[in-house]
């Protein structure tokens, strides 16, 4: 009989702008590994992503992580065999998410800090919201399971990069203006000693590219959706 690949579980919708590039790379990393017409086996949940801002600004975590972990519950009885929760930020709830199903959850943290290992990057740029970029969730994951140092932007600078993510991107907006100040951005961090800068908000790559800087850049989106092809392909 045929091996089939894994079904991957999409916890989307934060926002769909990036949920499609989740789409659209897991099936073409799982095509790029099986030709002909193959493509991935995708289970996806996207949620409002309003209601998800509005818990985030009036810091209800809990509830924000009950809403997800209830989504995540659903993709496990649509018969996927893990979850990503395809942004940065609301990795705020992942142990909660995580502790509520029985497959695995497939972290973005873990996923970029194995390409950091594997590239010997010590000292790391951050770009993401300002709960990525300011809370410990994120950056003390990273330090403390991988012991690579994460610097931040200065605040006023956090300031742009965050407002540019939910006034423009989320919103599908992609303005030249914006891309410059984000290009300023990283270059200030490499003036501070880092090696490459993590694009820590899955909508970043909608705006900033790697043939507009030189500064090696990871981005969050690509590397965990090649984390999906993996996981999709590992028992074939
Ligand atoms: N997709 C973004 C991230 O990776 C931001 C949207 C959100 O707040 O979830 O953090």
């Amino acid at each position: 009989m045929e091996k089939s690949v894994r079904k991957i579980g999409l916890l989307g919708g934060m926002s769909w702008e990036s949920t499609q590039l989740y789409y659209k790379l897991i099936n073409q990393g799982v095509n790029r590994h099986l030709g002909g017409l193959h493509s991935a086996e995708i289970v996806l949940y996207s949620v409002d992503f309003a209601r998800v801002e509005k818990l985030q600004r009036m810091s209800k975590w809990e509830e924000a992580g009950q809403m997800l972990a209830k989504a995540a519950l659903a993709l496990e009885s649509a018969g996927a065999d893990c979850v990503l929760i395809c942004t940065n930020t609301m990795h705020k709830v992942a142990e909660q998410v995580a502790s509520s199903i029985d497959i695995p959850l497939l972290h973005i943290a873990d996923a970029v800090s194995e390409v950091l290992l594997r590239e010997n990057v010590k000292k790391v740029g951050l770009l993401g919201t300002a709960f990525t970029m300011e809370q410990d969730f994120y950056r003390r994951y990273i330090q403390d399971k991988y012991g690579i140092t994460l610097v931040v932007p200065s605040a006023p600078d956090r300031e742009i990069v965050h407002s540019v993510i939910y006034e423009e991107l989320c919103k599908g907006r992609i303005k030249d203006s914006s891309r410059v100040e984000y290009l300023r951005i990283i270059r200030s961090l490499s003036g501070q000693g880092v090696e490459s800068v993590i694009l820590g908000c899955t909508e970043i790559g909608l705006l900033v590219s790697q043939e507009d800087i030189e500064i090696p850049l990871l981005d969050t989106t690509q590397i965990h959706a090649n984390k999906a092809v993996d996981f999709a392909l590992d028992d074939l």
